[in-house]
Protein backbone atom coordinates (compact mmCIF):
# COMPACT_ATOMS: atom_id res chain seq x y z
CA UNK A 1 0.00 0.00 0.00
CA UNK A 2 1.42 3.28 -0.66
CA UNK A 3 0.83 7.08 -0.05
CA UNK A 4 -0.66 9.85 -2.23
CA UNK A 5 2.18 12.54 -2.52
CA UNK A 6 -0.29 14.86 -3.74
CA UNK A 7 -3.70 15.68 -2.25
CA UNK A 8 -7.21 15.28 -3.88
CA UNK A 9 -7.39 19.00 -3.40
CA UNK A 10 -3.87 19.58 -5.00
CA UNK A 11 -4.94 17.23 -8.04
CA UNK A 12 -8.59 18.93 -8.75
CA UNK A 13 -6.41 22.10 -8.28
CA UNK A 14 -3.77 21.53 -11.00
CA UNK A 15 -6.38 20.68 -13.38
CA UNK A 16 -8.70 23.73 -12.83
CA UNK A 17 -6.21 25.55 -13.80
CA UNK A 18 -5.50 24.72 -16.86
CA UNK A 19 -7.34 26.59 -19.66
CA UNK A 20 -9.34 24.07 -21.30
CA UNK A 21 -10.56 26.21 -25.08
CA UNK A 22 -8.51 25.88 -28.13
CA UNK A 23 -5.55 28.85 -28.18
CA UNK A 24 -6.42 30.23 -31.49
CA UNK A 25 -4.64 34.65 -32.53
CA UNK A 26 -3.96 34.76 -28.69
CA UNK A 27 -7.55 34.09 -27.28
CA UNK A 28 -8.81 30.71 -25.21
CA UNK A 29 -12.07 29.54 -27.10
CA UNK A 30 -14.48 26.55 -27.41
CA UNK A 31 -14.51 24.82 -31.00
CA UNK A 32 -16.77 25.90 -33.43
CA UNK A 33 -18.69 23.04 -32.71
CA UNK A 34 -18.92 23.29 -29.36
CA UNK A 35 -18.01 19.92 -28.60
CA UNK A 36 -15.33 18.52 -26.17
CA UNK A 37 -13.33 15.46 -25.71
CA UNK A 38 -12.57 13.96 -22.17
CA UNK A 39 -9.25 13.39 -20.84
CA UNK A 40 -8.82 10.38 -18.77
CA UNK A 41 -6.28 9.47 -15.72
CA UNK A 42 -4.52 5.95 -17.19
CA UNK A 43 -3.94 5.02 -13.72
CA UNK A 44 -7.57 5.20 -12.74
CA UNK A 45 -9.53 4.93 -15.95
CA UNK A 46 -11.34 7.74 -14.88
CA UNK A 47 -12.25 11.32 -16.37
CA UNK A 48 -9.98 14.39 -15.28
CA UNK A 49 -11.82 17.31 -17.49
CA UNK A 50 -12.93 18.05 -20.86
CA UNK A 51 -11.01 19.87 -23.16
CA UNK A 52 -12.34 21.54 -26.31
CA UNK A 53 -12.05 19.35 -29.38
CA UNK A 54 -11.21 21.13 -33.03
CA UNK A 55 -12.49 20.89 -35.95
CA UNK A 56 -11.46 21.56 -39.59
CA UNK A 57 -13.25 25.11 -39.26
CA UNK A 58 -10.97 25.77 -36.14
CA UNK A 59 -7.66 24.34 -37.54
CA UNK A 60 -7.81 26.41 -40.39
CA UNK A 61 -8.77 29.64 -37.83
CA UNK A 62 -5.33 28.61 -35.98
CA UNK A 63 -3.10 28.60 -39.55
CA UNK A 64 -4.95 31.35 -40.67
CA UNK A 65 -3.97 33.49 -37.08
CA UNK A 66 -0.48 32.21 -38.04
CA UNK A 67 0.20 33.75 -41.25
CA UNK A 68 -1.05 36.90 -40.22
CA UNK A 69 1.29 36.50 -37.01
CA UNK A 70 4.67 35.31 -39.41
CA UNK A 71 5.68 38.11 -40.90
CA UNK A 72 6.06 40.81 -37.36
CA UNK A 73 7.36 37.82 -35.49
CA UNK A 74 10.10 37.09 -38.01
CA UNK A 75 10.78 40.53 -37.68
CA UNK A 76 11.15 40.50 -33.89
CA UNK A 77 14.75 41.30 -32.77
CA UNK A 78 16.60 37.28 -31.97
CA UNK A 79 17.46 38.75 -28.40
CA UNK A 80 13.19 40.02 -27.86
CA UNK A 81 12.51 36.13 -29.01
CA UNK A 82 15.37 34.79 -26.86
CA UNK A 83 14.19 36.82 -23.89
CA UNK A 84 10.82 35.25 -24.50
CA UNK A 85 11.87 31.57 -24.42
CA UNK A 86 14.41 32.15 -21.60
CA UNK A 87 11.55 33.93 -19.11
CA UNK A 88 9.13 30.81 -20.10
CA UNK A 89 12.06 28.53 -18.76
CA UNK A 90 11.95 30.30 -15.41
CA UNK A 91 8.27 30.03 -15.10
CA UNK A 92 8.33 26.48 -16.03
CA UNK A 93 11.09 25.90 -13.43
CA UNK A 94 8.96 27.99 -10.81
CA UNK A 95 5.70 26.01 -11.27
CA UNK A 96 7.43 22.12 -11.55
CA UNK A 97 5.51 20.60 -8.55
CA UNK A 98 2.31 21.21 -10.22
CA UNK A 99 3.03 20.91 -14.21
CA UNK A 100 4.52 17.46 -12.76
CA UNK A 101 1.47 16.66 -11.37
CA UNK A 102 -0.80 17.98 -13.96
CA UNK A 103 1.39 15.37 -15.92
CA UNK A 104 1.34 12.12 -14.01
CA UNK A 105 -2.61 12.96 -14.10
CA UNK A 106 -2.75 12.64 -17.53
CA UNK A 107 0.01 10.57 -18.60
CA UNK A 108 0.73 7.91 -15.54
CA UNK A 109 4.46 8.88 -14.91
CA UNK A 110 5.99 8.80 -11.74
CA UNK A 111 6.03 12.17 -10.03
CA UNK A 112 9.87 11.75 -10.39
CA UNK A 113 9.95 11.15 -13.74
CA UNK A 114 7.94 14.23 -14.65
CA UNK A 115 10.09 16.67 -12.69
CA UNK A 116 12.60 14.77 -14.90
CA UNK A 117 10.52 15.61 -18.16
CA UNK A 118 9.22 18.57 -17.38
CA UNK A 119 13.05 19.55 -16.56
CA UNK A 120 13.94 18.26 -20.00
CA UNK A 121 11.49 20.17 -21.96
CA UNK A 122 12.45 23.57 -19.96
CA UNK A 123 16.22 23.08 -20.72
CA UNK A 124 15.05 23.23 -24.60
CA UNK A 125 13.80 26.84 -23.80
CA UNK A 126 16.85 27.74 -22.31
CA UNK A 127 19.06 26.07 -24.83
CA UNK A 128 16.97 27.75 -27.95
CA UNK A 129 16.86 31.05 -25.71
CA UNK A 130 21.03 31.01 -26.33
CA UNK A 131 20.87 29.67 -29.88
CA UNK A 132 18.22 32.77 -31.31
CA UNK A 133 21.00 35.04 -31.06
CA UNK A 134 23.24 32.96 -32.85
CA UNK A 135 21.81 32.14 -36.23
CA UNK A 136 25.06 32.85 -38.66
CA UNK A 137 25.73 33.69 -42.36
CA UNK A 138 28.09 34.10 -44.63
CA UNK A 139 30.04 35.93 -47.22
CA UNK A 140 33.16 34.99 -49.51
CA UNK A 141 34.78 35.46 -52.71
CA UNK A 142 33.53 33.53 -55.37
CA UNK A 143 36.71 31.16 -56.91
CA UNK A 144 36.84 33.23 -59.88
CA UNK A 145 37.15 36.76 -58.19
CA UNK A 146 34.66 38.13 -59.94
CA UNK A 147 31.74 38.24 -58.07
CA UNK A 148 30.51 37.88 -53.85
CA UNK A 149 28.42 35.43 -51.83
CA UNK A 150 26.64 36.64 -49.16
CA UNK A 151 24.29 33.39 -47.18
CA UNK A 152 21.45 34.13 -44.98
CA UNK A 153 19.67 32.07 -42.70
CA UNK A 154 15.65 33.24 -42.62
CA UNK A 155 12.96 31.76 -40.57
CA UNK A 156 11.15 29.13 -42.67
CA UNK A 157 7.41 30.48 -41.76
CA UNK A 158 4.60 28.83 -40.57
CA UNK A 159 5.35 25.28 -38.95
CA UNK A 160 2.66 22.32 -38.12
CA UNK A 161 3.88 20.93 -34.97
CA UNK A 162 2.19 17.55 -33.94
CA UNK A 163 3.37 15.52 -31.03
CA UNK A 164 2.56 12.25 -29.03
CA UNK A 165 1.41 11.16 -25.55
CA UNK A 166 4.76 10.24 -24.09
CA UNK A 167 6.04 13.14 -23.59
CA UNK A 168 3.45 15.39 -23.09
CA UNK A 169 5.61 18.71 -22.49
CA UNK A 170 9.02 17.87 -23.91
CA UNK A 171 8.18 16.66 -27.69
CA UNK A 172 6.49 19.96 -27.85
CA UNK A 173 9.55 22.48 -26.76
CA UNK A 174 12.12 20.44 -28.95
CA UNK A 175 9.81 21.78 -31.47
CA UNK A 176 8.34 24.83 -30.34
CA UNK A 177 11.56 26.22 -28.49
CA UNK A 178 13.44 26.18 -32.11
CA UNK A 179 10.26 27.37 -33.84
CA UNK A 180 10.21 30.37 -31.76
CA UNK A 181 14.21 31.07 -31.90
CA UNK A 182 14.11 30.94 -35.65
CA UNK A 183 10.88 33.06 -35.81
CA UNK A 184 8.50 30.99 -37.02
CA UNK A 185 4.58 31.21 -36.18
CA UNK A 186 2.67 27.60 -35.68
CA UNK A 187 0.14 25.43 -34.78
CA UNK A 188 1.21 23.06 -32.51
CA UNK A 189 -1.65 19.42 -32.49
CA UNK A 190 -0.62 17.88 -29.12
CA UNK A 191 -2.16 14.17 -28.96
CA UNK A 192 -5.73 14.02 -27.32
CA UNK A 193 -5.18 11.48 -24.74
CA UNK A 194 -2.10 13.77 -22.65
CA UNK A 195 -3.29 17.86 -23.94
CA UNK A 196 -3.26 19.38 -20.45
CA UNK A 197 0.38 19.63 -20.25
CA UNK A 198 0.58 21.56 -23.67
CA UNK A 199 -2.47 23.93 -22.69
CA UNK A 200 -0.27 25.12 -19.40
CA UNK A 201 2.30 25.55 -21.66
CA UNK A 202 0.77 27.94 -24.46
CA UNK A 203 -0.91 29.55 -21.34
CA UNK A 204 2.86 30.09 -19.77
CA UNK A 205 4.35 30.98 -23.22
CA UNK A 206 1.25 33.87 -23.32
CA UNK A 207 1.92 35.22 -20.12
CA UNK A 208 5.37 35.84 -20.51
CA UNK A 209 4.79 37.94 -23.90
CA UNK A 210 4.96 35.85 -26.85
CA UNK A 211 2.86 37.94 -28.97
CA UNK A 212 -0.46 36.80 -30.17
CA UNK A 213 -1.06 34.14 -33.30
CA UNK A 214 2.49 32.79 -32.89
CA UNK A 215 1.46 29.79 -31.00
CA UNK A 216 -1.80 28.70 -31.71
CA UNK A 217 -2.78 25.14 -30.37
CA UNK A 218 -6.14 22.67 -31.65
CA UNK A 219 -6.43 19.60 -29.56
CA UNK A 220 -8.73 17.30 -31.64
CA UNK A 221 -10.14 13.56 -31.34
CA UNK A 222 -9.90 14.12 -35.62
CA UNK A 223 -5.73 14.24 -35.81
CA UNK A 224 -6.06 13.54 -39.46
CA UNK A 225 -9.52 15.91 -40.38
CA UNK A 226 -8.16 18.48 -38.84
CA UNK A 227 -4.51 18.60 -39.96
CA UNK A 228 -4.79 17.36 -43.44
CA UNK A 229 -6.02 20.37 -44.93
CA UNK A 230 -3.16 22.16 -43.14
CA UNK A 231 -0.65 20.50 -44.14
CA UNK A 232 -1.93 20.73 -48.16
CA UNK A 233 -3.03 24.52 -47.89
CA UNK A 234 0.03 26.36 -49.33
CA UNK A 235 0.36 28.95 -46.16
CA UNK A 236 2.04 26.35 -44.06
CA UNK A 237 6.01 25.89 -44.89
CA UNK A 238 7.19 23.08 -42.29
CA UNK A 239 5.75 20.05 -40.63
CA UNK A 240 7.63 18.81 -37.52
CA UNK A 241 6.22 16.08 -36.20
CA UNK A 242 6.99 13.19 -33.48
CA UNK A 243 5.13 9.60 -33.22
CA UNK A 244 4.69 6.64 -35.17
CA UNK A 245 6.19 5.35 -38.14
CA UNK A 246 3.14 5.03 -39.87
CA UNK A 247 1.69 7.92 -39.31
CA UNK A 248 4.68 9.74 -39.92
CA UNK A 249 4.68 8.19 -43.73
CA UNK A 250 1.09 8.99 -44.51
CA UNK A 251 2.05 12.74 -43.51
CA UNK A 252 5.05 12.64 -45.42
CA UNK A 253 2.85 11.90 -48.57
CA UNK A 254 0.48 14.19 -47.74
CA UNK A 255 3.53 16.84 -47.29
CA UNK A 256 4.88 16.12 -50.63
CA UNK A 257 1.83 17.93 -52.38
CA UNK A 258 3.06 21.42 -50.98
CA UNK A 259 6.62 19.95 -50.91
CA UNK A 260 6.96 21.26 -47.32
CA UNK A 261 10.15 21.33 -45.35
CA UNK A 262 9.64 18.09 -42.57
CA UNK A 263 11.10 16.41 -39.26
CA UNK A 264 10.17 13.35 -38.73
CA UNK A 265 10.67 11.65 -35.34
CA UNK A 266 9.36 8.07 -35.58
CA UNK A 267 9.55 5.04 -34.00
CA UNK A 268 12.32 2.98 -33.05
CA UNK A 269 13.48 -0.52 -31.81
CA UNK A 270 16.21 -0.39 -29.82
CA UNK A 271 19.14 -3.01 -29.39
CA UNK A 272 21.06 -3.14 -26.25
CA UNK A 273 24.50 -5.04 -26.73
CA UNK A 274 26.36 -5.99 -23.35
CA UNK A 275 29.72 -8.17 -24.22
CA UNK A 276 31.45 -10.02 -22.48
CA UNK A 277 34.19 -7.61 -21.28
CA UNK A 278 31.49 -4.80 -20.20
CA UNK A 279 31.56 -3.79 -16.88
CA UNK A 280 28.18 -5.33 -15.66
CA UNK A 281 26.95 -2.78 -12.61
CA UNK A 282 27.02 -0.04 -15.76
CA UNK A 283 25.43 -2.31 -17.82
CA UNK A 284 22.82 -3.60 -15.24
CA UNK A 285 22.36 0.41 -14.59
CA UNK A 286 21.98 1.46 -18.46
CA UNK A 287 19.41 -1.66 -19.14
CA UNK A 288 17.32 0.17 -16.16
CA UNK A 289 17.31 3.12 -17.53
CA UNK A 290 17.20 2.54 -20.94
CA UNK A 291 14.29 0.14 -20.28
CA UNK A 292 12.04 1.47 -17.84
CA UNK A 293 11.99 5.45 -18.28
CA UNK A 294 8.62 5.82 -18.74
CA UNK A 295 7.42 2.54 -17.95
CA UNK A 296 9.33 1.52 -21.34
CA UNK A 297 6.66 3.87 -23.39
CA UNK A 298 9.92 5.79 -24.77
CA UNK A 299 11.15 5.68 -28.57
CA UNK A 300 14.30 5.23 -26.92
CA UNK A 301 13.21 2.32 -24.89
CA UNK A 302 15.37 -0.87 -25.14
CA UNK A 303 13.32 -3.20 -27.02
CA UNK A 304 15.82 -5.76 -27.84
CA UNK A 305 18.68 -6.79 -25.15
CA UNK A 306 21.41 -8.77 -27.43
CA UNK A 307 23.65 -10.48 -24.64
CA UNK A 308 27.08 -12.02 -24.85
CA UNK A 309 26.80 -15.93 -23.59
CA UNK A 310 29.27 -15.77 -20.97
CA UNK A 311 27.45 -12.79 -19.11
CA UNK A 312 23.80 -13.71 -20.38
CA UNK A 313 22.90 -15.06 -17.00
CA UNK A 314 24.49 -13.14 -14.71
CA UNK A 315 22.84 -10.03 -16.87
CA UNK A 316 19.67 -11.21 -16.82
CA UNK A 317 19.81 -12.43 -12.81
CA UNK A 318 20.56 -8.86 -12.29
CA UNK A 319 18.12 -7.59 -14.27
CA UNK A 320 15.31 -10.06 -12.75
CA UNK A 321 16.28 -9.12 -9.28
CA UNK A 322 16.19 -5.09 -9.89
CA UNK A 323 12.97 -5.58 -11.98
CA UNK A 324 11.00 -7.51 -9.73
CA UNK A 325 11.62 -5.06 -7.18
CA UNK A 326 10.44 -2.19 -8.77
CA UNK A 327 7.09 -0.73 -6.76
CA UNK A 328 3.88 -0.18 -9.54
CA UNK A 329 1.10 2.12 -8.91
CA UNK A 330 -0.61 5.27 -9.37
CA UNK A 331 2.22 8.02 -10.28
CA UNK A 332 1.24 10.36 -7.52
CA UNK A 333 2.01 7.69 -4.55
CA UNK A 334 4.97 7.86 -2.79
CA UNK A 335 7.78 5.41 -3.47
CA UNK A 336 5.91 4.50 -6.80
CA UNK A 337 8.36 3.86 -9.74
CA UNK A 338 6.43 1.96 -12.72
CA UNK A 339 2.69 3.85 -13.37
CA UNK A 340 0.40 2.54 -16.23
CA UNK A 341 0.45 2.20 -19.42
CA UNK A 342 -1.20 5.07 -21.46
CA UNK A 343 -4.60 3.11 -22.31
CA UNK A 344 -6.11 -0.26 -22.50
CA UNK A 345 -4.75 -0.50 -26.19
CA UNK A 346 -1.40 -0.45 -25.11
CA UNK A 347 -2.10 -2.48 -22.21
CA UNK A 348 -3.09 -5.19 -24.33
CA UNK A 349 -0.58 -4.91 -26.96
CA UNK A 350 2.37 -6.11 -24.23
CA UNK A 351 0.10 -8.82 -23.32
CA UNK A 352 -0.16 -10.18 -26.88
CA UNK A 353 3.61 -9.69 -27.36
CA UNK A 354 4.46 -11.34 -24.20
CA UNK A 355 2.45 -14.07 -25.10
CA UNK A 356 3.81 -14.46 -28.43
CA UNK A 357 7.08 -14.98 -26.77
CA UNK A 358 6.11 -17.34 -24.32
CA UNK A 359 4.00 -19.85 -27.15
CA UNK A 360 7.23 -19.52 -29.14
CA UNK A 361 9.83 -20.99 -26.30
CA UNK A 362 10.85 -17.43 -24.20
CA UNK A 363 11.69 -18.49 -20.43
CA UNK A 364 9.82 -15.59 -17.70
CA UNK A 365 11.93 -14.58 -15.39
CA UNK A 366 9.74 -12.15 -13.79
CA UNK A 367 6.03 -10.26 -14.16
CA UNK A 368 4.35 -11.77 -17.30
CA UNK A 369 1.26 -10.33 -16.87
CA UNK A 370 -0.95 -7.49 -16.33
CA UNK A 371 -1.01 -5.91 -12.79
CA UNK A 372 -3.76 -5.23 -10.96
CA UNK A 373 -6.76 -2.52 -12.17
CA UNK A 374 -8.10 -0.63 -13.16
CA UNK A 375 -5.86 1.27 -14.79
CA UNK A 376 -3.45 0.09 -17.46
CA UNK A 377 -0.91 -1.84 -15.42
CA UNK A 378 1.30 -3.96 -16.44
CA UNK A 379 4.20 -5.88 -14.40
CA UNK A 380 7.58 -5.22 -14.78
CA UNK A 381 8.98 -8.38 -17.05
CA UNK A 382 11.81 -9.92 -17.87
CA UNK A 383 11.94 -12.96 -20.55
CA UNK A 384 15.23 -14.73 -21.79
CA UNK A 385 15.65 -17.69 -24.42
CA UNK A 386 13.87 -15.19 -26.82
CA UNK A 387 13.65 -16.29 -30.45
CA UNK A 388 15.01 -13.81 -32.94
CA UNK A 389 11.38 -14.39 -35.10
CA UNK A 390 9.19 -13.64 -31.77
CA UNK A 391 7.38 -10.09 -32.77
CA UNK A 392 8.63 -8.83 -29.28
CA UNK A 393 12.14 -8.26 -31.42
CA UNK A 394 10.42 -6.83 -34.57
CA UNK A 395 7.81 -4.53 -32.81
CA UNK A 396 8.00 -1.79 -30.43
CA UNK A 397 6.93 -2.95 -27.12
CA UNK A 398 6.25 0.27 -25.37
CA UNK A 399 6.26 -1.31 -21.69
CA UNK A 400 8.09 -2.33 -19.24
CA UNK A 401 9.55 -5.63 -20.57
CA UNK A 402 12.93 -6.72 -21.41
CA UNK A 403 13.43 -9.58 -24.03
CA UNK A 404 17.04 -11.04 -23.39
CA UNK A 405 18.70 -12.76 -26.53
CA UNK A 406 22.17 -14.38 -26.67
CA UNK A 407 24.66 -13.74 -28.88
CA UNK A 408 28.56 -15.67 -29.64
CA UNK A 409 30.76 -12.84 -31.68
CA UNK A 410 30.78 -9.57 -32.09
CA UNK A 411 29.87 -10.20 -36.33
CA UNK A 412 26.50 -11.85 -35.19
CA UNK A 413 25.41 -8.60 -32.50
CA UNK A 414 26.05 -6.40 -34.88
CA UNK A 415 23.93 -8.45 -37.65
CA UNK A 416 21.03 -8.90 -34.87
CA UNK A 417 21.40 -5.21 -33.88
CA UNK A 418 21.26 -4.06 -37.48
CA UNK A 419 18.15 -6.20 -38.44
CA UNK A 420 15.71 -3.95 -38.08
CA UNK A 421 13.97 -1.34 -40.67
CA UNK A 422 14.17 1.58 -37.93
CA UNK A 423 17.20 3.11 -36.90
CA UNK A 424 16.74 5.79 -33.79
CA UNK A 425 19.81 5.00 -31.18
CA UNK A 426 21.47 1.37 -30.19
CA UNK A 427 23.01 0.79 -26.76
CA UNK A 428 26.51 -0.05 -26.50
CA UNK A 429 28.52 -1.93 -23.29
CA UNK A 430 31.96 -2.86 -23.43
CA UNK A 431 35.31 -1.71 -21.75
CA UNK A 432 37.48 -2.19 -24.54
CA UNK A 433 37.91 0.89 -26.63
CA UNK A 434 38.67 -0.30 -29.33
CA UNK A 435 35.71 -2.58 -29.77
CA UNK A 436 33.71 0.22 -28.47
CA UNK A 437 34.57 2.78 -31.49
CA UNK A 438 34.22 -0.15 -34.34
CA UNK A 439 30.71 -1.34 -33.12
CA UNK A 440 29.34 2.42 -32.63
CA UNK A 441 30.63 2.62 -36.48
CA UNK A 442 28.60 -0.35 -37.40
CA UNK A 443 25.23 0.21 -35.84
CA UNK A 444 22.54 1.88 -37.97
CA UNK A 445 21.61 4.37 -35.94
CA UNK A 446 21.22 7.79 -35.13
CA UNK A 447 22.76 7.84 -31.76
CA UNK A 448 24.60 5.55 -29.65
CA UNK A 449 24.74 5.19 -25.91
CA UNK A 450 28.03 3.83 -25.27
CA UNK A 451 28.25 2.63 -21.54
CA UNK A 452 25.42 5.09 -20.97
CA UNK A 453 21.58 4.46 -21.34
CA UNK A 454 20.47 8.03 -21.62
CA UNK A 455 21.03 9.63 -24.82
CA UNK A 456 18.50 12.63 -24.75
CA UNK A 457 19.98 15.76 -24.00
CA UNK A 458 18.57 19.13 -25.37
CA UNK A 459 22.31 20.32 -26.58
CA UNK A 460 22.52 17.11 -28.37
CA UNK A 461 21.45 16.54 -32.02
CA UNK A 462 18.48 13.88 -31.67
CA UNK A 463 17.31 11.83 -34.14
CA UNK A 464 17.49 8.81 -36.38
CA UNK A 465 18.05 7.16 -39.07
CA UNK A 466 16.20 4.36 -41.55
CA UNK A 467 12.51 4.44 -41.01
CA UNK A 468 13.13 6.43 -37.03
CA UNK A 469 12.94 9.53 -39.29
CA UNK A 470 14.56 12.75 -41.11
CA UNK A 471 16.28 15.78 -39.44
CA UNK A 472 17.21 16.68 -35.83
CA UNK A 473 16.47 18.05 -32.98
CA UNK A 474 18.17 19.89 -30.31
CA UNK A 475 21.65 20.88 -30.45
CA UNK A 476 23.13 23.25 -32.57
CA UNK A 477 21.78 21.63 -35.74
CA UNK A 478 18.07 21.82 -34.39
CA UNK A 479 17.25 25.25 -35.15
CA UNK A 480 18.44 24.61 -38.11
CA UNK A 481 15.11 22.72 -39.43
CA UNK A 482 13.69 25.99 -38.81
CA UNK A 483 15.51 28.00 -40.40
CA UNK A 484 16.06 28.47 -44.94
CA UNK A 485 19.40 29.45 -46.35
CA UNK A 486 19.26 32.23 -49.02
CA UNK A 487 22.21 32.88 -51.03
CA UNK A 488 22.56 36.48 -52.72
CA UNK A 489 25.20 36.42 -55.79
CA UNK A 490 26.71 39.71 -55.72
CA UNK A 491 27.53 41.36 -59.08
CA UNK A 492 31.22 43.08 -58.06
CA UNK A 493 33.31 45.23 -60.81
CA UNK A 494 36.14 45.65 -58.25
P1 LIG B 1 0.98 8.34 -33.25
O1 LIG B 1 -0.23 7.51 -33.15
O2 LIG B 1 1.72 8.34 -34.54
O3 LIG B 1 0.52 9.83 -32.88
C1 LIG B 1 1.42 10.89 -32.79
C2 LIG B 1 0.68 12.18 -33.04
O4 LIG B 1 0.17 12.18 -34.37
C3 LIG B 1 -0.53 12.39 -32.14
O5 LIG B 1 -0.66 13.75 -31.86
C4 LIG B 1 -1.67 11.91 -33.01
O6 LIG B 1 -2.89 12.47 -32.66
C5 LIG B 1 -1.22 12.43 -34.35
N1 LIG B 1 -1.83 11.77 -35.50
C6 LIG B 1 -2.28 10.50 -35.60
N2 LIG B 1 -2.78 10.29 -36.84
C7 LIG B 1 -2.64 11.47 -37.52
C8 LIG B 1 -2.98 11.89 -38.83
N3 LIG B 1 -3.55 11.08 -39.72
N4 LIG B 1 -2.71 13.16 -39.19
C9 LIG B 1 -2.13 14.01 -38.32
N5 LIG B 1 -1.79 13.67 -37.05
C10 LIG B 1 -2.04 12.40 -36.67
O7 LIG B 1 2.05 7.99 -32.15
P2 LIG B 1 1.81 7.85 -30.57
O8 LIG B 1 1.21 6.54 -30.30
O9 LIG B 1 1.14 9.07 -30.04
O10 LIG B 1 3.31 7.91 -30.04
C11 LIG B 1 4.11 6.81 -29.94
C12 LIG B 1 5.05 6.72 -31.14
O11 LIG B 1 5.85 7.89 -31.19
C13 LIG B 1 6.03 5.57 -31.01
O12 LIG B 1 6.19 4.94 -32.26
C14 LIG B 1 7.32 6.27 -30.58
O13 LIG B 1 8.49 5.56 -30.90
C15 LIG B 1 7.22 7.55 -31.32
N6 LIG B 1 8.07 8.59 -30.71
C16 LIG B 1 9.19 8.97 -31.37
C17 LIG B 1 10.04 9.90 -30.80
C18 LIG B 1 11.30 10.33 -31.49
O14 LIG B 1 11.87 11.32 -31.07
N7 LIG B 1 11.76 9.62 -32.51
C19 LIG B 1 9.72 10.45 -29.55
C20 LIG B 1 8.56 10.04 -28.90
C21 LIG B 1 7.73 9.11 -29.51
P3 LIG B 1 -3.91 11.72 -31.65
O15 LIG B 1 -3.08 10.89 -30.74
O16 LIG B 1 -4.59 12.83 -30.97
O17 LIG B 1 -4.80 10.93 -32.51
Amino acid sequence: MTNSAASSTDEARVVDAVPTGLFIGGEWRPAASGRTLTVDDPATGKALCEVADAGPEDGMDALAAAAAAQQSFAAMAPRDRGEILRSAYEVIMDRIDDLALLMTLEMGKPLTESRGEITYAAEFFRWFAEEAVRIGGGYAVAPNGASRFLVQKQPVGVSLLITPWNFPMAMGTRKIGPAIAAGCAMVVKPAQQTPLSMHALAAILAEVGLPDGVLNLVTTSDAGGVMEPLIRDGRARKLSFTGSTPVGKKLLEQASEQVLRTSMELGGNAPFLVFDDADLDKAVEGAMLAKMRNMGEACTAANRFLVQRGVAEEFARRITERMGALVVGRGTDEGVQVGPLVDAKGRDKVVELVRDAVDRGARVHVGGEPGDGPGYFYRPTVLSDVPLEARVTSEEIFGPVAAISVFDDEDDAVAAANDTEFGLVSYLFTENISRALRVSERLESGMVGLNTGLVSNPAAPFGGIKQSGLGREGGTVGIDEFLETKYVAIGFAG
